[in-house]
C-alpha cells in the first residue's frame, strides 16, 4: 500500500499587533481584553492590513523560496461558528500571497508547497469553567496567520514529522514566526490517503484535525495510515471526512464528512482592495530577507569557519539558542574545538538528562569557556572539571574556579604531594612494582591510575607519571 500524506500549517506571525486592526497580542491576557469593534465583527468596522503582516508574509514565502504574487486579494470564507464573529474568515482564495516552493529533507527529497496566504485567526472556545455553558475569548481573533499548504509529496508519518521540523527552524531562523506550539503559534492539519499502487488514483482523502505536537501529527498518521489499510484489505469502503486526533486514547474519531472548499462560498473581501506588489517592493523584500541567515547556511558556515565535521555542525546550528551560545563560546576562548565538544559532550547529555532548553539554564558562555581553559592550563583534570566542577556550574550559575577552588580539585603538580601519594601507591601494590621491574612496562599504567585515585582525581596525571617512572627505576 502507498500513503499520500499532504500538510496544511498555520503559523502566527510575530506581529505585535493584529492582522485587520490595532489590538495588541498577548497569550494569556484576560477573556476578551484585546478586542476592539473590528475583531470583534462589529457592523460597521472596517479592516485595515497590517504592513508587518505582510512584510513578515513576504519573507517567509522567500525563505521557503516561493514565488510572490504580484495581485494581493482578500477573501471572506463563510462558515458559522461560536469563535468566529462575523461569520466569515478574512482568508485568500485564488491570489494567495505566495505560491510554490519547497523544503527539503535530510536524504534531498523536496517536499514541494503548493501555496501560502494571509489569513486571520478565529477566537477561543472554552468548555470546562461550567457544565453547561460554554465561554468564547476573542482576544485570539485576528491573530495573524500564514497557512502554508504542502503538495501530496509525504509519503510516510517519519516525512511528515522531518518536513514540520524543518519548516519550523527556517521560519524561526528568518525571525517570521516563534513557532511555539505550546502557544497555538503553529498549528497543523493533516491529509492522508492510502492506494494500492501508485498508476491508480489517490484514494479517499481524511482530514486529521486537533495536532497539537509533531508527535501528535506522526501519531495520528501512523494510526490512520492502519486504519485505512485495513479498512482497504477489508474490502470497506473509505470516506471522504475529518477525524479528530484523541491524544489520550491515541485514536482519530470520525467528525464530520469532509466539506468542499465551494462549501464556503468564498467571495472578495469587499472591504480590503486588491493591490499589486511592484518589482520595487518584491526587491527591498529580497534585500531585507538575504540580512537572514537560512538554517542550511548556518550549518555550511559553521563547519566552514570553525573547521567542524558536518554532523556536529548540524548539531550546534540546529537550535538558535545552542548556535549564539557556541559562537560566543568560541569568541571568547578562541578555541573552536573545545567549545564544540564541551556542548555536544556535557551540556548535551545534561540538557537531556533534565530535559530542558540551553536558555533554561544558568550557564554562560564566560562560564563554559573558563572550565576547559582551566583544563587547558593543567590546574585540572578533565575529569574534575567534567565530573564535579560542570554539574554546578550548569545548575547553579557558579563560577568554575570557585567551585574549583572550594572543592579542593585544583590539580596538584608539586612534587612534594605527589611524591608522597607515589610512594604509598608503591607501597601498598609490591607485586606490580616487581612487574614493572622485571620487564612489563604497563604496570605502570595501572600505578598512576593508583595515584590518581588516591589523589581524588588532584594529581596532575602527567607529572605523576614521570615522577612515578623514576622512582620505579630507582632500586
Ligand atoms: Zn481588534
Ligand atoms: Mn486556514
Amino acid at each position: 500500500m502507498l500513503t499520500t500524506v499532504g500538510l496544511e500549517v498555520h503559523v502566527q506571525l510575530d506581529s505585535k499587533t493584529k492582522i485587520f486592526c490595532g489590538c495588541r497580542i498577548q497569550f494569556g491576557g484576560a477573556p476578551n481584553s484585546r478586542t476592539c469593534p473590528v475583531c470583534l465583527g462589529l457592523p460597521g468596522a472596517l479592516p485595515v492590513l497590517n504592513r508587518r503582516v505582510f512584510d513578515l508574509g513576504l519573507r517567509a514565502v522567500l525563505a521557503l523560496s516561493g514565488t510572490i504574487s504580484k495581485k494581493i486579494k482578500f477573501d471572506r470564507k463563510n462558515y458559522y461558528y461560536p469563535d468566529l464573529p462575523k461569520g466569515y474568515q478574512i482568508s485568500q482564495w485564488d491570489c494567495p500571497l505566495g505560491r510554490g516552493g519547497f523544503v527539503e529533507l535530510d536524504s534531498g527529497k523536496k517536499i514541494r508547497l503548493n501555496r501560502a496566504h494571509l489569513e486571520e485567526d478565529a477566537g477561543k472556545l472554552i468548555h470546562d469553567q461550567s457544565p453547561d455553558t460554554s465561554l468564547v475569548d476573542l482576544n485570539r481573533a485576528g491573530t495573524p496567520l500564514l497557512e502554508i499548504v504542502t503538495e501530496p509529496d509525504l509519503e510516510n508519518p517519519a516525512e511528515a514529522y522531518e518536513y514540520l521540523s524543518h519548516l519550523k527552524t527556517i521560519l524561526k531562523a528568518v525571525g517570521v514566526s516563534e513557532c511555539d506550539m505550546e502557544k497555538g503559534q503553529l498549528r497543523c492539519d493533516a491529509n492522508v490517503s492510502v492506494r494500492n499502487a501508485a498508476s491508480d488514483p489517490l484514494g479517499k482523502r481524511v482530514e486529521i484535525k486537533n495536532l497539537n505536537s509533531f508527535k501528535a501529527v506522526k501519531a495520528a498518521l501512523e494510526f490512520e495510515v492502519t486504519r485505512q489499510t485495513e479498512a482497504f484489505e477489508k474490502g470497506v469502503a473509505l470516506t471522504q471526512e475529518t477525524r479528530l486526533w484523541d491524544d489520550k486514547l491515541q485514536k482519530t474519531f470520525s467528525m464530520r464528512s469532509k466539506e468542499e472548499a465551494n462549501d464556503y462560498r468564498y467571495f472578495p473581501e469587499p472591504d480590503l482592495v486588491p493591490f499589486t506588489v511592484s518589482e520595487e517592493e518584491i526587491k527591498t523584500a529580497r534585500a531585507e530577507f538575504s540580512k537572514w541567515e537560512l538554517p542550511r547556511q548556518k550549518k555550511e558556515r559553521f563547519a566552514k569557519q570553525y573547521g567542524l565535521s558536518d554532523y556536529d555542525a548540524c548539531l550546534l546550528s540546529g537550535q538558535d539558542d545552542v548556535a549564539l551560545f557556541f559562537e560566543e563560546t568560541v569568541k571568547l576562548s578562541k578555541n573552536a574545538k573545545a567549545a564544540a565538544n564541551w556542548i555536544i559532550g556535557p551540556v548535551f547529555a545534561y540538557l537531556g538528562s533534565k530535559g530542558v532548553t540551553l536558555n533554561q539554564t544558568k550557564l554562560t558562555a564566560n562560564h563554559l569557556s573558563k572550565i576547559y581553559q582551566l583544563v587547558e592550563k593543567g590546574r585540572m583534570s578533565f575529569q574534575a572539571a567534567k565530573d564535579n566542577v560542570f554539574a554546578e556550574v550548569i545548575a547553579n550559575g557558579l563560577d568554575p574556579e570557585t567551585v574549583m577552588k572550594e572543592k579542593h580539585l585544583e590539580q596538584v603538580s608539586e612534587d612534594g604531594a605527589l611524591i608522597e601519594w607515589i610512594a604509598e601507591v608503591m607501597q601498598a601494590n609490591p607485586k606490580v612494582v616487581d612487574d614493572f621491574r622485571s620487564g612489563k612496562p604497563s604496570a605502570a599504567q595501572f600505578l598512576v591510575g593508583q595515584v590518581m585515585k588516591k589523589s581524588k582525581g588532584k594529581a596532575n596525571p602527567g607529572k605523576a607519571k614521570d615522577l612515578l617512572l623514576i622512582k620505579l627505576k630507582e632500586i
